[in-house]
């Protein structure tokens, strides 16, 4: 048995362990550092350090790490150990203040989008201390930042602190304006729901698709899929049910908040929500939530997908970004309490959200951008590529009240139902319906479904979190001035609504009639990442992030170019591994099937004309042709690739990526799936859907 409490947050040098393991004047001085973002002065961080250090070793570790995170998307490390050499040729064991709070890995193999040049390639770590150290796999993680030598960021944690300070301090400025006094601090809370696959790990591996890209390239459909939705919410198998044990354990020492496991959709698949914590925190989290995934799935001889799409014709993976905004004393902005309409905290920061929304679809859907989400995008299983947002039909009549004078029986409707004179809360069912909403408001947070499961969440908090500080500074400007600051935010909420009503969808997303609705109301559909990225260094966008300070134009410029070509890279190796798979296994693989049926067939007949051998030779031929339209297919395929080298240009390649080369890999999966259902499941060189979709009892 598991003791949960004594257990959790045993590898974190958090809170508790500083208060303990630090003279008092030490912690009250990093303490400072934490809550106020004041830099940390060397002799508190030799302290610190040193107490680290004296810790780790007593949990075994050797060495230590900075651990951030590139703009590849995942983390890096690079170890170091805590040893000194001593006159004696002995060593001791040391951390330093300077290795605390500054590394230097050679940085030179990160992308960084032009912003640094090979011949410098210096990069710097910087200790966030608002992120606590860990330990993992024996060795100290110290999360960082990672900057250039000129100060220009390279990596997701550092806009996404600053993206934190702007909003919080927009919404100061909003709260002070409002008459607020007390609220000292504002953060941005984030609880992500991660969805992914568990699968055999033999079978995995047996498979290059699999390997090289995450997904499936072939395959044909198993007989059952996820029609029956017998998987939803079932019960858990037993050697996932394990897994699923081990990860929590693993997860509660490192103070991530893990809390919530079920079945997902589609077979195989399963979901992880954790409790939510500050945006900056969640992050690491999720990070650190699918490295742990990976690495005990494999202790348990399965593999973990976090693809977005692995399986055709299978719902692929998501991530729901919950996002709120609160004080630091505990206080939801989002909260509607009881009286909704007379919460005007409530509703200004509501009226905040729609603006950021409607004025900033592009920088959500770029925020979800990627090869693989692409799949699931506008497929029939996630939200459409249309950004628009679920308010629920209270809110919406609220605002409607507001903004055009009509009634609301909100109260008349709840003393229906209840029959008490009392009002209750806010009800959540109320606005929790809707599920296929990209941008849902769940009773008191937004959900942010478009997400990707493989994607880092600080993208996508960069932006909500900027966006809303753009709108909220424009809203404090107004209030500021205002000679009655209550009647002059009842205008903002009520013009917010009149000018981004076009924004709010309670019906159908996934209805083909909101395609076209949606594009009466002007609203965008980026149905590409290339088509999405074209729009991320508009002149809006490079405005807002040069105000707040989150991107320069440049920063901005390199981010773009980097997901652009990391799309690229990553069709053109799907592509690559496509035609390998064609021309090593697949092609050879059902010539020697037909080899086998010719020479059946004629076996038959030398044996005696009475036996037919019409099914073997009409099979011989059905493959025949199949396989060399399959092999002519991929020939295109592997002539676009080489096409694509005489393409300059970032967006024009990726455009390219997208638009040729894309169809073409769907096209030439056609002949393989249908050869594969036609063949002797022996002579198929892969493991087939339905044994990896199966394969976990
Ligand atoms: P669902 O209806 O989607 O199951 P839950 O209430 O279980 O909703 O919450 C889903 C996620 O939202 C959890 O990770 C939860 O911690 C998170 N969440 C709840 N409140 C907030 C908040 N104020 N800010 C951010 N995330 C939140
Ligand atoms: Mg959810």
């Amino acid at each position: 048995m598991v003791n949960v409490p004594q257990i959790f947050g045993s590898l974190v040098f958090d809170d508790k362990t500083m208060k303990e393991r630090l003279p008092k004047q030490t912690y009250k001085a990093l303490k400072k550092t934490i809550e106020e973002d004041k830099p940390l002065d060397i002799n508190v961080a030799n302290i610190v350090a040193n107490a680290m250090k004296d810790w780790a070793v007593e949990h075994g570790c050797t060495h230590y790490t900075h651990w951030f995170q590139p703009m590849t998307g995942v983390t890096a490390e690079k170890h170091e150990s805590f040893i000194n050499p001593n006159d004696d040729g002995s060593v001791i064991m040391e951390f330093s203040g300077k290795e605390l709070i500054k590394g230097e890995p050679d940085a030179s193999s990160f992308p960084s989008g032009g912003i640094r040049a090979t011949f410098e390639a210096r990069g710097y770590t910087t200790w966030d201390p608002t992120s606590y150290a860990f330990i993992k796999d024996g060795s100290l993680c110290i999360p960082t930042a990672f900057c250039s030598y000129t100060g220009d960021v390279l990596d997701k944690k550092t806009p996404l602190l600053r993206s934190m300070e702007a909003v919080g301090r927009e919404a100061l400025r909003v709260l002070r304006a409002m008459g607020d006094t007390t609220t000292t601090k504002v953060t941005t809370t984030v609880g992500p729901e991660q969805e992914y696959f568990l699968i055999d790990k033999a079978m995995f591996d047996s498979r290059k698709d699999l390997t090289y890209t995450g997904r499936t390239l072939y395959g044909a459909r198993a007989p059952k899929g996820q029609e029956l939705e017998d998987h939803y919410f079932g019960k858990i198998k037993d050697k996932v049910s394990s897994f699923m044990k081990d990860l929590d354990e693993e997860l509660w020492k490192l103070g991530i908040y893990a809390k919530t496991k079920h079945n997902e959709v589609a077979p195989a698949q399963h979901e992880l929500a954790p409790i939510f914590t500050t945006s900056n925190l969640a992050t690491d989290h999720n990070q650190l939530t699918m490295e742990m995934m990976k690495r005990i799935a494999n202790r348990h001889g399965m593999e973990c997908l976090l693809h977005e799409k692995p399986f055709a014709g299978v719902n692929g993976s998501g991530k729901h970004n919950n996002w709120s905004i609160g004080s630091s004393d505990g206080a939801n902005f989002l909260n509607p309490g009881k009286d909704p309409i007379n919460n005007k905290r409530f509703l200004i920061f509501l009226s905040a959200v729609i603006k950021a929304v409607d004025e900033h679809q592009d920088l959500l859907r770029i925020s979800a951008a990627s090869a693989g989400n692409d799949h699931r995008l506008g497929a029939n299983e996630a939200p459409p590529a249309i950004v628009s947002m679920f308010i629920g039909s209270d809110l919406e009549e609220i605002l409607e009240s507001i903004a055009y004078g009509k009634d609301y029986d909100g109260e008349h409707r709840e003393l229906l139902e209840t029959g008490v004179t009392v009002l209750p809360d806010f009800k959540k069912d109320t606005s929790d319906r809707n599920r296929t909403s990209p941008f849902a408001f769940t009773g008191n947070k937004f959900e942010f479904r478009m997400l990707g499961s493989n994607d880092n969440i600080a993208c996508p908090n960069i932006m909500i979190n900027t966006m809303i500080a753009e709108a909220l500074s424009q809203f404090a400007d107004i209030l500021e001035k205002a000679e009655d600051p209550d009647a002059a935010l009842i205008d903002i909420v009520k013009q917010t609504y009149r000018d981004h009503k076009r924004i709010i969808f309670n019906g159908n997303n996934y209805a083909p009639e909101w395609v076209d609705e949606a594009e009466s109301r002007g609203l965008l559909n980026l149905r590409t990442t290339p088509a999405a990225l074209a729009h991320y260094c508009d002149e809006k966008n490079l405005e807002m992030f040069g105000k707040h300070k989150i991107y320069s134009e440049h920063e901005l410029r390199a981010r773009c170019d980097i997901l652009l070509e990391n799309y690229s890279k990553t069709i053109n190796i799907e592509a690559l591994t496509m035609i390998d798979m064609a021309r090593k296994d697949i092609i050879p693989a059902v010539s020697k099937y037909v080899k086998q049926l010719v020479e059946t067939a004629s076996a038959k007949k030398a044996l005696s004309a009475e036996i037919t051998s019409e099914l073997e030779i009409e099979q011989a031929i059905k493959l025949s042709k199949l396989q060399l339209c399959f092999s002519k297919r991929i020939d295109k395929l592997d002539s676009l690739l080489i096409k694509a080298g005489d393409i300059h240009g970032i967006q024009e390649l990726a455009n390219f990526y997208a638009d040729e080369v894309f169809p073409a890999m769907q096209e030439a999966r056609i002949p393989a799936d249908e050869m594969e259902m036609s063949m002797d499941a022996a002579y198929w060189p892969y493991a087939s859907y339905g044994q990896m979709l199966y394969s976990v009892k």
